[in-house]
């Protein structure tokens, strides 16, 4: 069977400039290897920027907790984390423990109530601290 066919130029269209692909396999998706590595990249440039976005709230929210563990707080309201710059929204786990919500930033775990943060301590996991 022969994949390469002429295509309905009005359903098969080039993600990056648009232009019809007249002929090909039924699931090609760029008229040139320009269009899909233009495509490619610029996708490969977005997921790094939103990671980089999600990666640079996680750590706030984690130099935040890092910092109260520093201060030897243990349990803060959530409407302070917030004020010091903390993203509610975003947490590495969490999963429900009998009646409690515990939940992980990284290595720094604690208690998540309606209104605060208890019991924040930083988990030893497997590995040894070297300082
Ligand atoms: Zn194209």
């Amino acid at each position: 069977m022969n994949a390469y066919k002429l295509l309905d130029e009005s359903s098969h269209r080039c993600l990056e400039c648009g232009d019809p692909i007249p002929y090909g396999r039924s699931d090609r998706k760029y008229c040139s290897d320009t269009c899909r590595h233009r495509w490619h990249n610029r996708e490969s440039r977005r997921w790094h920027r939103r990671y980089a976005r999600i990666i640079g709230i996680l750590e706030k929210n984690y130099g935040i907790l890092d910092h109260l563990l520093k201060l030897g707080v243990e349990s803060a309201l959530k409407s302070d984390l917030v004020q010091m710059g903390y993203n509610l929204d975003f947490l590495t786990s969490c999963r429900k423990v009998g009646h409690r919500m515990v939940c992980r930033c990284f290595d720094i775990r604690y208690e998540e109530t309606d209104s605060r943060f208890r019991n924040i301590t930083l988990d030893r996991f497997a590995w040894r601290d070297d300082d």
